[in-house]
């Protein structure tokens, strides 16, 4: 019998009883301080299905793409009665908010990838991997055409039953003349290790004897374009690495680096609490980085970067070494020309149900950054939802009928749900009561019009879920949970009752549950906004975010790894060589 190695039993220890990795205690020496995570992403141990019988009509999953959303499906994915073919031109996985932190060498690039093959051995079930990319996806005959992404001449057609696409987003370059030829983007690993590369570059060459000092000037002038959080993030990192490395190896050129941050709206971290805004920009202000809101870039040329001040049209260049662009995402080729297939095409990303089912094809399911969820309107079967609820088909609706069928329509339609609690209306009575004005409980009962009107204005509480990585993995999470119980739940729906038609749906639709989310601003000072509008700032955050983003990785090499970078950092400082 073979002996394990100590690795291989810790290893083995977490992935045979996955509770043990939902507390990760991350013990810190600052100030004494000791913070604990809970890993809130739950994994449903759904018992897997074996049968002599399925093996035999194994229906074929295909995956596209190994980002967050494919991954999660992938390693949530416990019945083993699928075929799983997996097809991505990347055979990793990426941590990407550790992206940044690559940038500038803080965290290695190794550390924050896991192979795709790594997670595949883990499967129990049957699971293919492919290194190539889909060019195009057939509905109708369930069909996707591939090609490899090393030489670009190999190609194969693959069948499915079901198809889960996760292939992300592009960078959305607004079609500014320039972006695509001068601007390094921060979207892939590569990118991150390009960016590293650059800003070595720049310093070196200004180091160089002959440069002049204008010149000097220029190649040392960073611009990041974008106040999002990951222009925010690069720039704070960037300011940190010049400020604690660079300027004791590069003492002749300290004083001619330059950072600004470009932003066309009035503020920047715009999604964030307003107190998280204004600190980082009082922050940013007082580090030195030139913050320039109501700028819009709207051309790159080799060595200079042209605005357009939003208040008053006036156009200007300035000189830059090194720029960043990181203002959005777009919608990939292959999901546009999928669109028109399949009649999206007036639409600007992909749309599905809110069970994740591309509208209108029933065995293709999108998530993650190149999908949106159409959250069907109350509005919209307003009249179906009445009916429904009438039971004595009496004409209209009393306090008790509709209570009947209010756990329906608040997960059905969470609008309503949502609707009820920002009015503060305590339940449904309160509703009715709002349309008729009468407070008499019982005699309450509403026609159509009156039923109508109580709930028309419920449609404006919904809002679209924000392209981020706690959005794809939850619904990676939620859709490998459905594969996983799809046979029992076809027995017995667990869904609410269709209204427009009979019985129930077979699953819950997806609901996203936000966690909170960060924003480090540098010298270990990190803004994090958690659920309920708490916020907090400063360095405690800072090391909730550190033992976060270690509970979060994806597997234990990569959080030994990381952890480990962060403690060589704190001892050395960053690596500056150009590699
Ligand atoms: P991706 O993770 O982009 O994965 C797409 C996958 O599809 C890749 O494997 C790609 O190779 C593959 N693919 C592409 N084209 C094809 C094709 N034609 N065929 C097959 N496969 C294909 N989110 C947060 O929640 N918190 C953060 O702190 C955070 N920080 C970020 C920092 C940076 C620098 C960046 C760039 C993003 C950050 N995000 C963050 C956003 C988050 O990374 C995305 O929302 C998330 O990656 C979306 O997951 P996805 O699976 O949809 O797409
Ligand atoms: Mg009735």
């Amino acid at each position: 019998m073979r002996s394990f190695t100590f690795y291989e039993r810790v290893s083995r220890a977490f992935n045979d009883y996955p509770s043990l990795s939902k507390f990760l205690v991350v013990f810190t020496v600052s100030g004494g301080g000791l913070v604990a995570y809970a890993e809130a992403n739950s994994t449903n141990g759904a018992p897997a299905i074996a049968s002599s019988e399925s093996e035999n009509v194994k229906k074929k999953v295909v995956v596209l793409g190994t980002g967050w959303a494919g991954t999660s499906f992938l390693k949530n994915l416990k019945n083993p009665t699928y075929d799983v073919q997996v097809i991505s031109p990347r055979n990793y996985f990426a941590f990407t908010p550790l992206l940044p932190s690559v940038t500038c060498g803080t965290v290695e690039p190794r550390s924050i990838v896991e192979p795709i093959r790594n997670i595949v051995r883990k499967k129990h079930s049957e699971v293919q991997y492919c290194e190539a990319e889909c060019y195009k996806i057939d509905a109708e005959n369930k069909k996707i055409y591939c090609r490899s992404t090393q030489n670009g001449k190999e190609e194969f057609v693959v069948d499915f039953d079901y198809l889960i696409i996760s292939v992300g987003a592009r960078v959305n370059t607004f079609n500014t003349p320039g972006v695509e030829e001068h601007c390094h983007f921060l979207k892939e690993v590569e990118d991150a290790q390009r960016i590293r590369r650059t800003v070595i570059d720049c310093f070196e060459r200004a180091s160089l004897p002959n440069v002049s000092e204008e010149e000097r000037k220029r190649i040392l002038h960073f611009a990041i374009v974008g106040g999002g959080p990951t222009g925010v993030e690069f720039a704070a990192v960037l300011h940190d690495f010049v400020k604690e490395d660079l300027v004791t190896l590069y003492p002749r050129v300290k004083d001619q680096v330059k950072i600004t941050l470009l932003e066309a709206g009035d503020h920047i971290l715009n999604m964030f609490d307003k107190r998280i805004t204004t600190f980082a920009e009082d922050k940013f202000g007082r580090d030195g980085i030139d913050v320039k809101t109501g700028s819009m870039v709207v051309k790159v040329s080799e060595k200079e970067i042209s605005t357009k001040e939003v208040k008053n049209g006036q156009i200007s260049a300035m000189p830059y070494g090194m720029a960043v662009w990181s203002t959005g995402i777009g919608t990939r080729p292959i999901i546009v020309d999928f669109m028109k297939q399949i009649g999206q095409a007036n639409r600007r990303v992909l749309a599905t149900d809110e069970w994740l089912r591309v509208e209108g094809c029933d065995s293709i399911y999108a998530l993650g950054d190149c999908a949106t969820i159409n959250q069907r309107k109350v509005m919209e079967d307003i009249s179906a939802i009445f009916s429904k609820a009438d039971a004595d088909n009496s004409g209209t609706l009393t306090v008790k009928e509709f209570r009947e069928v209010i756990d329906d329509i608040c997960e059905r339609y969470p609008q309503v749900e949502l609707y009820l609690k920002k009015k503060q209306m305590s339940d449904i009575f309160d509703l009715l009561k709002e349309s008729k004005g009468d407070d008499t409980k019982e005699s309450i009962e509403l026609n159509i019009e009156e039923f109508k009107s109580a709930l028309s204005q419920v449609d404006s509480q919904m809002k679209n879920l924000p392209a981020t990585a706690q959005v794809a993995s939850q619904q990676g999470v939620y859709l490998a949970n459905c594969f996983n119980r799809m046979e029992e739940c076809e027995k017995n729906p667990e869904g609410p009752l269709r209204f427009r038609g009979t019985g129930r749906h077979r699953f819950r639709p997806f609901r996203y549950k936000h966690l909170g989310q960060f924003a480090p601003l540098g010298g270990e000072q990190t803004a994090a906004q958690l659920p309920g509008d708490w916020v907090s700032i400063g360095q405690s955050s800072q090391w909730l975010w550190y033992s976060v983003y270690t509970s979060k990785q994806v597997s234990w090499r990569n959080r030994v790894l990381v952890v480990t970078d962060w403690t060589r950092r704190f001892i050395f400082g960053r690596d500056s060589s150009r590699i």
